[in-house]
């Protein structure tokens, strides 16, 4: 069972990786191609990029249902099929607000940047990544709302756990993947955040196995965020040092105990 799970595992994260590519590329094109950032160019964007961002929501969301019933299967081989409304966990349904207006913040972003007296290209890059940003939440957040929808009819399964992906590992998500939550739960996430999220049943511990070094990333990373941490501190609990808070938008968010809406850049909450 281990082996057919793995390799689930495997080629539903290579199918998602695809897509999250796609997806970037086609919008940072479209935010960096007319190289202006006017009015005029927040509609021609938004032409463009919005119904990518939006299919590639809902090639998630079917994607995750497939993948999540594959698992099922595993436990049931006689389980029925599930319904999915994309509508539900797709759009506006993700952050009760119009992508629209989430998709202009780039373009203030980029703005507020020239009017604070940084150069086009410093500018230009901030509005990039705010995007980017932007786009990986999104597409993190179908995800996840998908799997709380679809594991709701799954009796056997109870729990949500996450596997790291390796490609935007944070320590934060390193930690999370030591710990379960309850399926009803949204799965909180962190921005940038590439995790695949599985359903598994009551019996399933994910242990507290990291690895030294991921151990000594995690420290770093603790430290960066806190400005302290006790080094020596090696048989701390690292699962108590990060929190899930409730986000207006995106939900409950990843974060270490201790740290503000203003920390440092990269665990900064980016609407
Ligand atoms: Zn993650």
């Amino acid at each position: 069972m281990a082996s057919t799970t793995t390799r689930l595992d495997q080629q539903y994260g290579s199918s998602v990786r695809s897509v999250w590519a796609s997806v970037l590329a086609a919008i940072s094109t479209a935010f960096l191609r007319p190289g202006s950032w006017r009015d005029e160019d927040v509609a021609v964007f938004q032409r463009q990029a919005l119904p990518v961002i939006l299919a590639g929501e809902r090639r998630i969301a079917s994607l995750t249902a497939a993948y999540l019933e594959q698992l099922y299967r595993v436990e049931d081989p006689r389980a029925p099929r599930v319904s999915l409304d994309l509508d539900a966990v797709t759009g506006s349904a993700l952050r009760g607000v119009d992508p629209a207006e989430v998709y202009e913040r780039p373009f203030v972003e980029l703005r507020t940047a020239l009017s604070k007296g940084e150069s086009l290209d410093a500018a230009v890059a901030r509005g990039s990544h705010r995007l980017e940003t932007i786009a990986k939440t999104d597409l993190q957040l179908a995800r996840t709302h998908t799997v709380r929808e679809v594991s709701a009819d799954m009796p056997r399964f109870t729990y949500t756990v996450r596997v790291l992906q390796g490609e935007y590992d944070c320590a934060l998500c390193m930690i999370a993947a030591t710990q379960r939550y309850h399926k009803r739960d949204l799965a909180p996430i962190h921005p940038g955040c590439d995790c695949l999220v599985k359903t598994v049943t009551a019996d399933y511990d994910p242990g507290q196995v990291i690895d030294e070094d991921r151990l000594n990333a995690i420290h770093d990373a603790v430290e960066a965020a806190l400005g302290t941490f006790d080094r020596g501190g090696r048989a701390v609990d690292y699962r108590k040092i990060i929190i899930a808070r409730e986000h207006g938008e995106i939900g409950p968010v990843l974060g270490y105990r201790g740290q503000r809406f203003t920390g440092p850049d990269d665990i900064n909450i980016p609407t």
